[in-house]
């Protein structure tokens, strides 16, 4: 099936991620970047910190990867998410399509899937556009603690 025939068949309302083909579990990804970003542990408390430090793979443009295909050459480290992660990982945020969809929920509003592009998702702040820097360029871990408001 083309890529518009499946938007147009809103396959993920009525699809679990189990039972999502590739093409269908790829398109799901909302490109927002917070997944691309450094966690870090509170050494203190054990606690879960985020920062904003992108891999620096990631197009702090487009806020996609750059070399999805060949990723895990450069970052060994780069997950792979699947539906068992979807379900467990602590840190994916509350807007994640892969969370929402395993919480039963309903995609934002904002996500491209139901507008096109991402135009919309910018608009609102839900993607790391602007809000980043490389892990190359970053200073000191401390300058870079931050509360994603989500
Ligand atoms: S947080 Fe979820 S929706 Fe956003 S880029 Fe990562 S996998 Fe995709
Ligand atoms: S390698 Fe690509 S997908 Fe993986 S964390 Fe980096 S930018 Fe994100």
């Amino acid at each position: 099936m083309s890529k518009e025939a499946l938007i147009k068949s809103r396959y993920w309302e009525h699809k679990q991620l189990e039972e999502m083909t590739d093409d269908e579990w790829e398109m799901l990804c909302d490109g927002c970047g917070h997944c691309c970003l450094t966690k870090l542990i509170d050494e203190d408390t054990d606690e879960l910190v985020y920062t904003n430090v992108a891999c620096n793979l990631l197009d702090l443009e487009s806020c996609s990867c750059s070399d999805y295909l060949n990723r895990h050459k450069f970052e060994p480290d780069c997950i792979k998410l699947d539906v068992h992660l979807a379900k467990t990982l602590p840190w994916l945020p509350s807007t994640c399509a892969y969370r929402r969809i395993a919480e039963n929920k309903p995609l934002p509003f904002w996500h491209p899937l139901l507008n096109g592009d991402k135009r919309k998702m910018y608009r609102y702040g839900k993607s790391v556009k602007g809000k980043v820097v490389h892990e190359r360029n970053r200073g000191d871990w401390e300058e870079h603690i931050v509360v994603w408001k989500l």
